[in-house]
């Protein structure tokens, strides 16, 4: 019940002329699409997504809440991972988390889009790889890192139907976990014209 279908929330806006696949192949991939606005730590799903530093120990923001909620065995295990890349993924157990796994990705500081870009690419190999079905993502890099909100939903949102279009099998669920009233309302004006709803 967390977790809102995106279906009941966006506006009905025709497609836009730049839809290249057939539209029920498009229907097929919005389905699999959510906006959730709230805590990300609260999500039951295979995997939630940290908007990490370097390190993998833990800072501000939503890694603090991810840290703080999953307790001490994840940064002791985080440890072991010998620090993450920006546009990098590492994955890690959920521990007290209601999520089985974290996938820990260190995004760009400021507007970078191709680092932006494999953030959310190298989350959803991970989640393939792993053969994990559902994920959550939050507004990475938006926060402390300075992306501005605007360009980085179009690069979130353009990834992950990028990638859902050629994991469509296996992926079941990916939300966006937005945390901000202004996200919510950039992620629910842009979202149709990624995952139309007819
Ligand atoms: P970054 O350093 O990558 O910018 P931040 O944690 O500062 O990461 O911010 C990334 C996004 O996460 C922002 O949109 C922020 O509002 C959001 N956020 C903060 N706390 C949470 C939370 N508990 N759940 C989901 N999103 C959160």
């Amino acid at each position: 019940d967390f977790v809102l279908d995106y279906k009941k929330l966006a506006p009905k806006i025709p497609l836009l002329p730049n839809h290249k696949l057939d539209q029920n192949v498009n229907i097929e991939l919005t389905k699999k699409v959510s906006i959730y606005r709230g805590d990300i730590t609260t999500l039951e799903v295979d995997a939630i997504v940290n908007a990490a530093n370097k390190s993998l120990e833990g800072g501000g923001g939503v890694d603090g809440a991810i840290h703080r909620a999953a307790g001490p065995f994840l940064l002791a295990e985080n440890r072991t991972l010998g620090g993450c890349e920006v546009g990098e993924a590492k994955l890690s157990g959920g521990y007290q988390l209601p999520a089985k796994y974290v996938i820990s990705t260190v995004g760009p500081r400021g507007e970078k889009p191709d680092f932006l870009r494999n953030c959310y690419k190298n989350s959803l190999d991970l989640l393939v790889e792993k053969q994990l079905h559902s994920i959550a993502f939050p507004c990475i890099s938006t926060g402390i890192y300075g992306y501005p909100l605007k360009p980085a939903a179009h690069v979130a949102v353009m990834a992950v139907r990028k990638h859902l279009e050629e994991n469509f099998a296996q992926i079941e669920r990916v939300i966006f976990c937005l945390f901000s009233e202004t996200d919510e309302e950039i992620y629910q004006g842009i979202l149709q014209s990624y995952f139309p709803l007819n």
